[in-house]
């Protein structure tokens, strides 16, 4: 770990050097043999919390209520990741419009794309919507490498769990037993919120993922005359599978494949373009035929299309914060899919 901080203050820094007096306040906790953990978002932060345990700290650049594929470089947030021991990023060209200034203004070599301290936690996630041929700037916001919003799958968070784990081993091979501690004691509290304890206890989660991801997990309990057991937000969500939807932007497809929804149209016309009347008057029509009873926004975006669209098909508005910090209560990534497959229970 190196926190070496340079005495020379040139005037021209001195703007940074000020955020660095403010913002060091909010962390002096820090304690000299903890890392210091940023991610780009609050959903990572709570899982490196989860692994990395009381030998961290972590922080996170976005707060949970803003969009995260806009975020203001701000002085501040330099200085955060200057002495960053570990730099994560969600990846897939989420945090494409903001991460190269801000890694650049830190000048820590460590943290830059590829080095040994920046972790993409995208690394062997399940990915969707990955383009094929050529796109263009017609298409709108497309990312090359699929869809970016993962963690909304809770099989991802697993991952991204083992992610950080084992870039952690390597910065800090001596914690390496608490991080395997801390990764067990993870998943199996994500297996049993997403299976019910009852069944999680009885066939492991890894059992569980694996019929679910070959879609026998169904005949599987049924053969068993268990399928009254499936608790957890799976049982939460059976009784609403192959149900339709819209939502506002692109960012749900994760969530609605893990638990057999459809989404059959975005109120954006194309990613990151906002909703136009004509678009708007497809959507109500696509609505109507296909019976699609909800329509699911986050926060940031202006509800007023979704009324809108609501008033003239009879569909419910789900506003779902995307990220742990989105809204009250929501304090880590078990509560916001808690928080999520709620709302979801509710207007479907
Ligand atoms: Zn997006």
């Amino acid at each position: 770990m190196n926190r070496k901080k340079s005495i020379c203050c040139p005037r021209l820094l001195w703007p940074v050097v000020l955020a660095f007096v403010t913002t060091s306040f909010s962390w002096t906790s820090l304690r000299a043999e903890q890392l210091n953990i940023v991610t780009s978002t609050t959903d990572l932060a709570s899982i490196a919390r989860s692994i990395a345990g009381q030998h961290a700290v972590v922080r996170s650049i976005g707060s949970g209520s803003e969009d995260p594929h806009f975020i203001q470089a701000k002085p501040s947030y330099i200085v955060m990741v200057r002495d960053a021991d570990l730099w994560i990023r969600v990846g897939m060209d989420l945090e494409i419009g903001w991460e190269a200034p801000l890694l650049d203004g830190a000048r820590n070599m460590a943290i830059q794309e590829g080095g040994p301290k920046h972790l993409d936690a995208s690394e062997r996630v399940l990915r969707l919507e990955i383009p094929s041929g050529r796109i263009t700037r017609a298409m709108g916001d497309v990312h090359p490498q699929g869809n970016p919003h993962y963690w909304l799958d809770p099989l991802n968070a697993r991952i991204v769990a083992k992610n950080i784990t084992d870039r952690l081993s390597k910065i800090e091979p001596k914690y390496t037993e608490n991080f395997q501690k801390n990764l067990v004691s993870f998943q199996e509290s994500l297996d049993r919120h997403m299976f019910g304890k009852e069944l999680a206890a009885k066939y492991g989660g890894a059992r569980l993922w694996s019929l679910l991801l070959k879609g026998e997990l169904y005949s599987f309990l049924e053969g068993l005359s268990e399928d009254g057991s499936l608790g957890g937000w799976l049982g939460r969500m059976t009784p609403f599978r192959g149900q339709k939807l819209v939502s506002y932007h692109r960012s749900w497809i994760y969530f609605t494949n893990r638990f057999d929804l459809i989404i059959i149209a975005e109120l954006e016309p194309k990613p990151g373009i906002p909703p136009s009347p004509s678009h708007l008057a497809e959507v109500i029509e696509i609505m109507k035929t296909e019976h699609a009873k909800a329509i699911i926004l986050e926060p940031y975006y202006n509800r007023k299309s979704a009324d809108l669209v609501a008033s003239k098909t009879g569909a419910k508005v789900a506003v779902c914060p995307l990220s742990v910090g989105g809204g009250p209560g929501i304090k880590d990534y078990l509560t916001l899919i808690d928080f999520i497959v709620g709302q979801m229970t509710k207007v479907l």
